[in-house]
């Protein structure tokens, strides 16, 4: 079988295999590694899938993608090492369910794809004999999921910026906990302000003796696990063959790309809705064929989600055979027609945000949190265009509403319990460090860190 390969959306840059892909993270054009051509599963192979647990399930749609890049026996262990949590279907009514995505040491669905990514790019690098620092910028839960996942993974340093008055308590515990290899940086600043920062160190000369990488979405290696609890909640939901519907909350829309993955690797799916905050971009787009980002971002009640331009986007449009680039000037229009059939979307304020917690709160005993939220509203705003009729549904919650406490207390009157996991990072000692928003000081302070 010829090799997988990964080409640029931006087509400028040569096709790399998978470990290329992985450890360049953004492709020298500057656009989003995505595969020239699916791997399928067979219905049968899919059909397979329900009687088997999560990890192997992880195991058989991630082999596709790493055959002749890493033996199938370090796969299957690496995935039994990464997913051992669990991962809650909470049935509604009828056939819709709740996916908790929460279950993880950081308490958001990141876990799930930071994992995977820690522990691939720790044995390519162990391969190599090399040294790799991880530079994110965090507005809340990739920093705790990115940190928590590479902490004592030999070869690796990382170094999270975070805006010191934009994240709740319990996120920035989940981060400031750890030490080891991982360092915290509060930054005197805006989200916009850290991202202003890692982009700059990324870009200095100063800085080419430090081997840098980033572990956002927009590296490929978060956004092929994404794809696996897809094909894991309709294992358990839906007949062999029978189509799903999926509502997933979007920001940079890698967790929604891991549900298309799914379904052009042979998942039938049919309806995938990502619903956005105000931050609505892709909905206007999706209606009108007209793209204008959103600058800057928009504050809202989920805040995982204040993303004003979706960094994948520009491998949605290319799976509908369309060109975006990195600025979300469109070269080539995607085929809208087909796009309109496949997706759905729609705007939730921080007002139906809230009214949804409570309302699902009240109707149900199901307790949602903002993120989650916004799945369940955009579920509801499709069903009123179109009827299910019958299918298996599922709506995501990708955070633990115990990392809100306030907001859920505010809302409904009651502070949602804190899992085992949470309450244990929470007890240790903090450790971090603090600046300015002042690149000139980030980068002594780098340089003095890769010495030490
Ligand atoms: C990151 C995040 C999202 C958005 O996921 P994208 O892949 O950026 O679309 C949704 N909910 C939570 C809790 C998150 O942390």
């Amino acid at each position: 079988m010829a090799a997988l390969l990964f080409s640029s959306t931006n087509g400028q840059s040569p096709a790399v295999n998978l470990r290329e892909a992985f450890l360049r993270g953004q492709a020298p054009d500057r656009g989003l590694y995505f595969p020239e051509k699916f791997p399928t599963l067979a219905p049968e192979e899919i059909a397979a899938f329900a009687k088997l647990p999560y990890h192997e399930i992880a195991f058989r749609v991630l082999s596709k993608y790493t055959d002749g890049i890493i033996p199938s026996d370090v796969l299957a262990t690496l995935c039994r090492d990464a997913y051992n949590f669990e991962i809650p279907l909470e049935k509604v009514y009828d056939r819709v369910c709740v996916m908790r995505l929460d279950q993880g040491p950081t308490a958001s669905f990141k876990d799930f794809a930071a994992r995977m990514m820690a522990r691939l790019m720790g044995r390519f690098l162990h391969e190599d004999g090399k040294q790799l620092t991880i530079l994110t910028a965090t507005s809340g839960d990739t920093g705790a999921a990115v940190a928590h996942a590479f902490h004592n993974v030999p070869g690796i340093r990382v170094i999270v910026l975070f805006p010191i008055n934009e994240i709740s308590m319990s996120q920035r515990k989940l981060m400031t906990t750890l030490s080891d290899n991982v360092r915290t940086v509060a930054i005197d600043g805006k989200f916009d302000d850290c991202q202003a920062i890692v982009k700059q160190a990324f870009a200095d000369p100063a800085l080419k003796h430090i081997p840098l990488s980033s572990a956002n979405s927009i590296n490929i290696g978060r956004l092929l696990p994404q794809s696996v609890y897809y094909f894991y909640a309709a294992s358990r939901l839906a007949q062999p063959g029978e189509p799903i519907v999926f509502s997933v909350p979007s920001g940079n829309f890698g967790d929604m790309m891991g549900a298309v993955v799914a379904r052009e690797m042979g998942l039938p799916v049919k309806k995938l809705i990502v619903p956005v905050n105000d931050n609505d971009a892709f909905p206007r787009f999706l209606a009108s064929g007209h793209y204008e980002k959103i600058c800057p971002s928009r504050n809202s009640v989920s805040n995982a989600m204040n993303v004003g331009h979706p960094s994948n986007l520009a491998r949605l449009v290319a799976v509908y055979s369309g060109r975006m680039d990195e600025t979300g000037k469109i070269h080539q229009q995607p085929d809208l027609a087909a796009m309109r059939r496949d997706l759905f979307s729609s705007s939730i304020s921080d007002q139906r945000t809230r009214e949804t917690i409570r309302e699902v709160w009240n109707k149900y005993e199901l307790l949602l949190e903002a993120h989650g939220a916004v799945a369940w509203r955009g579920f509801q705003d499709w069903l009123a265009t179109e009827p299910l009729s019958g299918l298996p549904a599922v709506i995501l919650e990708t955070a633990n509403p115990a990392k809100f406490p306030e907001e859920i207390e505010k809302t409904i009157g009651f502070a949602p319990d804190v899992p085992p996991a949470m309450t244990a990072a929470i007890k240790l000692p903090e450790d971090f460090d603090r600046m300015g928003a002042d690149y000139e000081k980030f980068r002594k302070y780098l340089i003095q860190r890769h010495i030490n």
